[in-house]
């Protein structure tokens, strides 16, 4: 194998694409700086389709967990009630931040591998309906699951007034989003997942909504108090010095996005869920999660009760090929392939023969080339009705 070439299919860093790589290495200029201004200015409304939203998207030199315990703080006073629905390791996240910040909790456990479903939601909150703030994730990257966002968020307001909070990290930018239709009040990303850039930076959108309890939140608050960077946006600058490399990259990113057109980008993530899936099961192999609920952005592959999800992980790295492992409960049990942001159908065709060549080699019973060519009738069929 070549010592410095390997496949990165995981959920999260992905790779960069090497014109984001480079823009990434221009010269630094301050951060006071007129060309950085119009930047960040430029970065915050041009994010806004990515999200679905008119509002200006605030940005944070930060990783994905920094702005999910900001929209905590900067929402609930001590002493509030919430509500959280854990369907996995990153619903579990939002629930241990908000159990450090004196929050009275309301957990919806739902199970992993399946979606919350909105009249599951509705029975919860007909329970809570006091709750101040109710805590969603989109896509639920550690079991590939992706929620009906639009769907819940009809539930909650509906049933609670309120504020409705959506981790997005793994998957913005990378599926559609309509954040100001659906009644989002704080939706969350991270760079470093379907936005193809290094871990470090961080975003948020916020409704006119969220803003009125925002002002009015007692909560002590200083790096991560959202005001602070409204202000600033609003001045075109950042409060504190900005990850001024990523915001090259970021650029360039959206560059990217805006040329092949975020509907195409969209329809692309979609195509590689549907090959990947239709390869792991002709292949013989079992998925975590449903067709209806799967996320474009990530897919859970079930290993055997002899570990054969870890030994196909191991065995991928062999050939210098990363996929994911699970998280909790569902370590050694599944392996997680990524195929979001820089990642295109042949990458989906590379992945799908790579894990056929290591399940052969493991000698589990796979029928070697059934997944390809399933994943490449997918192709097959997607091109031939597009010309
Ligand atoms: C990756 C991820 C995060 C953020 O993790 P960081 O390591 O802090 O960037 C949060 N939520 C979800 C759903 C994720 O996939």
């Amino acid at each position: 194998m070549l010592p410095d070439k390997f496949r990165l299919q995981i959920p999260g860093p992905t790779p960069i694409p090497p014109r984001v790589q480079q823009a990434m290495n221009q010269p630094m200029i301050g951060h006071r700086d007129p060309d950085c201004s119009n930047m960040v200015a430029q970065l915050s409304q041009r994010l806004g389709p990515l999200f679905g939203t008119k509002e200006p998207v605030l940005l944070f030199a930060s990783s994905g967990t920094a702005a999910l315990e900001a929209a905590v703080v900067n929402t609930l006073a001590p002493g509030d009630e919430a509500a959280v629905i854990v369907s996995g390791a990153f619903g579990d996240r939002f629930s241990k931040i908000l159990s450090r910040y004196d929050i009275t909790l309301h957990q919806m456990d739902v199970p992993w591998g399946e979606a919350c479903q909105p009249e599951q939601l509705a029975r919860f909150l007909q329970k809570h309906a006091q709750v101040k703030a109710v805590f969603l994730t989109y896509c639920e990257t550690s079991t590939g699951v992706l929620h009906p966002i639009g769907e819940l968020a009809a539930v909650i307001h509906r049933e609670t007034n309120a504020l409705v909070i959506v981790d997005g990290v793994s998957c913005i930018g990378g599926v559609e989003s309509h954040f100001d239709e659906w009644g989002l009040d704080i939706l969350v990303t991270g760079s470093q997942k379907a936005l193809m850039l290094p871990p470090g930076l961080s975003f948020a959108a916020v409704s006119p909504r969220a803003w009125q309890i925002i002002e009015k939140n007692p909560r002590p608050r200083f790096y991560l108090d959202f005001q602070t960077y409204r202000t600033n946006i609003a001045k075109e600058t950042t409060p504190f010095t900005p990850a001024v490399s990523l915001l090259f990259g970021l650029a360039e990113v959206l560059a990217m996005i805006e040329e092949e057109g975020f509907q195409q980008v969209v329809e692309r993530h979609q195509l590689m869920m549907r090959m990947t899936r239709a390869g792991i099961r002709a292949m013989g192999l079992t998925l975590m999660t449903t067709d209806t609920h799967a996320s474009p952005t990530v897919t859970s592959v079930m290993g055997d009760d002899n570990g054969s999800a870890d030994a196909l992980r191991k065995e991928l790295r062999r050939l210098s090929f990363r996929v994911a492992g699970g998280q909790q409960h569902l370590k050694g049990k599944i392996f997680r392939i990524g195929h979001m942001g820089y990642c295109d159908p042949i990458d989906v065709l590379t992945t799908i023969a790579t894990i056929e060549v290591a399940a052969k080699r493991l000698e589990l019973p796979v029928q070697l080339g059934a997944g390809i060519q399933a994943a490449e009738e997918e192709l097959i069929y997607v091109s031939h009705t597009r010309n």
